[in-house]
Order: C-alpha cells, then sequence, then structure tokens
C-alpha cells in the first residue's frame, strides 16, 4: 500500500478524460491536471502575441521569455503564464478549438511542457494531495511512462461528437483527431477503458477499482 499515488489517463478529444479524472480526484483527494488547458494557454498566448507558426526562432525566443506557474483551485491546477491564469471560457473559443492541436505539434512547444507537467507530481504532494491524476494524449507514454496506474479511455469518433454537440461546443473534433493521432496511441500494459458502451460512473468504478489495490480506504 501505498500514502501517493500518480495515475495517468490518455485519450482522444472527448473521450470523458476531464469528466472521469475530476471524478477520481474528488474521490480520492487527489490533484487533477487536465493538460490540454496547458497546450491551449499556449496557443492562445502564441495567437495573441503574433507569434507565427513557422517561424521556429520567434517561437524560441517567445518560449524562453515566459514564465509557466499553476494555480492550484480547489483540487484542480491550472497553468499560469507569466503570472496570468486564464477562465476556462478563454481557452475553450472556437478559435483555440480550431488552432490548439497544430500549436501542440511544434517540438518546441511540447519540450518547453515537458518539465512543467512532470514537476506536478512534487507540487501534488507538497500540498497534500494523496495522488496526482494527469489526463492528456501522451501522459501515459512520455511525461509518465512510471505511472502507478496508466489508462486510456476510447469512444467513437461519432460519440465524441455527439458530446461536443450536446455542450453546445464547436471542437473541431475530426481535425484535431487526424492531428492529434500519432499522439493519442494505447501503449502495451495501459488499462483500456470504452467510455462509449461505459457511462461515466462504470468508468471511476472501474478506476477506482485499480485505485483500491494500491492505496489505502
Ligand atoms: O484535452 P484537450 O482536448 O483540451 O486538448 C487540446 C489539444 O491539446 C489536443 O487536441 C492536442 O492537440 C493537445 N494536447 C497534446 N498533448 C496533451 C494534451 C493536449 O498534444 N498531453
Amino acid at each position: 500500500m501505498r500514502d501517493f499515488i500518480t495515475v495517468a489517463i490518455d485519450g482522444a478529444a472527448a473521450s470523458g478524460k476531464t469528466s472521469t479524472a475530476r471524478r477520481i480526484a474528488d474521490k480520492y483527494k487527489f490533484l487533477v491536471a487536465s493538460t490540454g488547458s496547458y497546450y491551449r494557454a499556449v496557443a492562445l498566448k502564441m495567437m495573441t502575441t503574433d507569434i507565427n507558426i513557422d517561424d521556429v526562432s520567434a517561437i524560441q525566443h517567445f518560449l524562453g521569455q515566459i514564465v509557466l506557474g499553476s494555480k492550484i483551485t480547489g483540487n484542480v491546477l491550472n497553468i499560469t503564464i507569466d503570472g496570468k491564469s486564464f477562465e476556462e471560457k478563454e481557452l475553450r473559443t472556437q478559435q483555440v478549438n480550431k488552432n490548439v492541436a497544430s500549436y501542440a505539434t511544434i517540438p518546441e512547444v511540447r519540450q518547453c511542457l515537458l518539465p512543467y507537467q512532470r514537476s506536478q507530481v512534487s507540487e501534488a504532494r507538497t500540498n497534500g494531495f494523496r495522488g496526482l491524476i494527469m489526463e492528456g494524449r501522451d501522459i501515459t507514454s512520455v511525461i509518465l511512462p512510471d505511472a502507478d496506474l496508466r489508462f486510456f479511455l476510447e469512444a467513437s469518433a461519432q460519440e465524441r461528437l455527439s458530446r461536443r454537440e450536446n455542450d453546445w461546443e464547436h471542437d473541431y473534433i475530426a481535425e484535431r483527431d487526424k492531428i492529434d493521432i500519432g499522439r493519442t496511441i494505447r501503449q502495451d500494459g495501459v488499462h483500456r477503458i470504452d467510455t462509449g458502451t461505459n457511462g461515466l460512473d462504470a468508468v471511476v468504478a472501474m478506476i477506482s477499482a485499480e485505485i483500491d489495490k494500491i492505496l489505502p480506504t
């Protein structure tokens, strides 16, 4: 049994990662890190600063100047850039939804966010949480390959699209899938969960069953 654990979740857009991670974090007193919001914040900042996506030296200069920080609200860790935090609605505009995946392909952007994401394990520990649950695309493979538990959430493109439509959000799911596909691959040894056939309660129960094996109640 352990006193602190790390849980990594990957999956495509609208596969249920964020809702699942938040439910698990509430249940077990974990800190939750939704890494898509970090890519969204960096993309937004680059767009508003007029950084050309093809201008490598401007990108390097920009990334070298910005200071990434964290603001914990309840059990959610939000990114700050140069001390500024971001409203959820700022990060989910059509412009960000449409462009974020392209910005996320920039190697310098990924490299910049890598140590930031990894540092959140100690951030969770020092702030008294019993674990860190981090969700995104490359968490089980690149960011936290040695996480105590790793899950991959799957649902059909049609199912994921209708979820966003139910939220009245135009999220460019098909376009993002094409760009994200190479990063959104289930690794060996990662628990696969179908969120199309299993509702949120069932998904939470499946993940909880694994957590309960290693974390005392
Ligand atoms: O999770 P969310 O849909 O908000 O992520 C927005 C975008 O950020 C994704 O479409 C993907 O391009 C990028 N992303 C990524 N790696 C992560 C998390 C998100 O490339 N770990």
